[in-house]
This record gives C-alpha cells, structure tokens and sequence, in this order.
C-alpha cells in the first residue's frame, strides 16, 4: 500500500541538466556556421535569434550566391588588382544572415563570431538589431572596427563580448561521440 508522504510531489525528480547557457548555445551555432565557410584564411559565422531564443537566420562568409566559384579567387593578397582578391567577391556573414531572413530582424540579437565591419555595422543598425555579441574583437584597432563601433552606438545598438569557456568544446566533444556510439 502506497503510502502519501510530504516528499510525493518531487518522486523521479532530478537535478536538470544543460551544459550551455543561450548565450553559449547560439555562438556554438555561430561558430558552427563559421566552421561552413568555405574560406580558407578566415571563417567568420553569425545566428540572429528573436527575443524568445528562437533562431531567425544564420550567416557565413562566402562568395555571392549562385556565382561560379571556380572563376573567383581566395586569396586576400592586396598587391593584385580587387579583381584578382577574395574581397572583390566575398559576402560577410551577417550580410548573408540578413540577405537570407524571411523575418523581421527587429530587436534582434545577433551572435558573431568576429565584431562586425562597418559595411555589417550599416546592415545590423538598418534591420532594427537590438544588440550583437561577439567572441573575437581582434580588429579593434582598425578604421573600420571603429566606425562599426560609431554606428552602433549612435543607433543604440548595445554590443558586448562572450566569453567561451574552453570546457565547453570538451564536453561537446564527448556529447556528440555518446550520440555516435547509441547509433
Ligand atoms: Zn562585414
């Protein structure tokens, strides 16, 4: 006979469990994204989510859509011609993102991989973007870096930086090599 006790309510609860916060979840998704770029000297990704947490679009850097990729180049030597340079060619990740939304990117959040140019700055702060966190700001001491910087904060876009605990690409690691061996 089962008997009624105090603790009733909570029999099989357990502790929940998630080894990622939204912030980390959606820069993996990123970094994911990145890890698709074709490019072989920078892969950069981005994923815009709605207020919800719920993925909107997602971007990475690649040449313009539909185009026959073996007559472009990749390198990035700037003593040829832009004609003869990946950045004659080459569509950012957030570009694409944002070329891609069949959604409104208004009050978004956008996860970067690397702190937008000012060419995505334009883009971001023109769809209404609420705020963009980024991993890497390694080209914070450029003309461009600084005027993406000027764009947001003129347009009240707030920005911050994530920063990734290392731990996370271990247990990832060892999640997805469980779900390989359950096959
Ligand atoms: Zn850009």
């Amino acid at each position: 006979m089962e008997t009624k006790n105090s603790s009733s309510d909570t029999i099989n609860f357990v502790d929940a469990k998630s080894a990622l916060s939204w912030d980390e979840y959606f820069m993996l998704q990123a970094m994911i994204a990145a890890f698709k770029s074709k490019d072989p000297a920078t892969k950069v990704g981005s994923v815009f989510v709605d207020k919800n947490n719920h993925q909107i679009t997602m971007g990475y850097n690649g040449f313009v859509a539909g185009i026959d990729e073996t007559k472009v180049p990749w390198g990035k030597d700037k003593s040829a011609p832009l004609e003869f340079q990946k950045y004659g060619y080459v569509v950012h990740s957030e570009a694409n993102a944002i070329l891609h939304s069949s959604r409104s990117l208004e009050g978004s959040k956008a996860y970067v991989t690397l702190f937008p140019c000012n060419e995505c700055a334009k883009l971001i702060a023109s769809s209404k973007v609420k705020e963009v966190v980024f991993l890497s700001d390694k080209h914070q001491e450029t003309e461009s870096n600084r005027i993406a910087k000027k764009i947001f904060d003129l347009s009240s876009v707030t920005y911050r930086s994530l920063t990734f605990r290392p731990e996370i690409l271990q247990n990832l690691n060892e999640h997805l090599q469980n779900l390989l061996t359950d096959i």
